[in-house]
């Protein structure tokens, strides 16, 4: 199977009738960026970069996270590489941060959260990620945004960060692209209004899912609500990209979804511009990709959002995919 797919690798991520796609890959290390680079990833969608802060007893210093940003920059020479702010909290905690006892950490103190509270820590991993972005094309992302006041706050604190780094005399690229996850409902309910200021959009579908069905991602015995086929999860997948694009902002996927075999045709047809999935899915996706057709797949997702379960939803896109099939 391997061999077979092995001949997408090095090659660009076209549909069969010539439309483009970025094919990236989530990576939580430098090291997993070797994986994806050999996997066949185009960049990197997600660097998950709370790993770097995990594990160990003190906070990494801005050297230290300097250098994991710089390597994967430089590994992915030019190709464009997601950098997401620390996203701590929820079930991720650190020894060296003492976070409060929550009834419902998963609502609670996380990620921009906690990063606009913690604004020396922020503003120390915001110097980091853009002195990396002198060594490749670097871009920044804020996780769990939930109002347009976050964005701007988060943006205010990178400048900060900028204005320190040109008073030190120290390089960065000055044309960083600044974007923001959606994960939480009502940051994509106002998709139109943070796409004026946001210069990317990315849906992280592993919280979005939770936070719409009301469903906690890790307990089993409501799994079968973690559901992005949900009719009213894709109706709001669809608002994102259709109102993104409304402002010539680009739209990426890093959860879990942009990487299903099923999921791919929908996602075309909304109009998704970016996948970035975990390294052992690009080659496959990017096979079917290149089966596709991307003129007849809108049709298809106008289709499938008139369907009322996710269930008939999944089995319409088999049915008229054989690729998928
Ligand atoms: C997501 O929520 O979909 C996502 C990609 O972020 P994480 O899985 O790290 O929460
Ligand atoms: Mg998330």
């Amino acid at each position: 199977r391997r061999s077979r797919l092995g001949v997408y690798i090095g090659r660009p991520t076209e549909t069969a009738d010539g439309h483009h796609v970025e094919l990236a890959a989530n990576i939580g290390s430098p090291q997993d960026a070797q994986a994806a680079r050999d996997g066949g990833a185009e960049g990197i969608g997600l660097y998950r970069t709370e790993f770097l802060y995990m594990g160990r007893d003190t906070m990494p210093t801005e050297e230290e996270q300097f250098l994991a940003y710089k390597i994967v920059a430089e590994m992915f020479a030019g190709q464009p590489v997601v950098i997401r702010t620390l996203d701590i909290g929820g079930d991720k905690e650190l020894p060296y941060l003492t976070l409060p006892k929550e009834a419902n950490p998963f609502l609670g103190y996380r990620a921009i959260r906690l990063c606009l509270d913690r604004k020396d820590l922020f503003r120390t991993q915001l110097r980091a990620i853009l002195r990396a972005s002198a060594y490749g094309n670097v871009k920044i992302m804020y996780p769990m945004i939930s109002n347009i006041e976050e964005l701007r706050q988060a943006n205010a604190v990178l400048a900060e960060a900028r204005a320190e780094l040109d008073a030190e005399g120290v390089k960065y690229a000055q044309d960083v692209e600044v974007g923001i996850m959606i994960e939480v409902p009502a940051a994509g309910m106002a998709a139109d209004q943070l796409a004026r200021e946001a210069d990317f959009f990315s849906i992280g579908t592993n919280d979005l899912v939770q936070y719409m069905m009301a469903a906690d991602r890790m307990n089993e015995t409501i799994a079968h609500l973690s559901e992005p086929f949900n009719p009213g999860v894709l109706r709001l997948i669809r608002h994102v990209i259709t109102a993104a694009h409304a402002k010539g902002r680009w739209v990426g996927m890093c959860g879990e979804m942009a990487g299903s075999v099923v999921a791919i045709p929908l996602l075309l047809g909304m109009g998704l511009d970016e996948f970035s999935m975990g390294s052992g899915s690009v080659a496959t996706a990017r096979a079917l990709m290149h089966k596709l057709n991307r003129s007849e797949l809108s049709r298809l997702a106008d289709e499938a959002l008139e369907l009322d379960t996710a269930e008939e939803i999944r089995r319409h896109i088999i049915n008229r995919v054989p690729a998928v099939a």
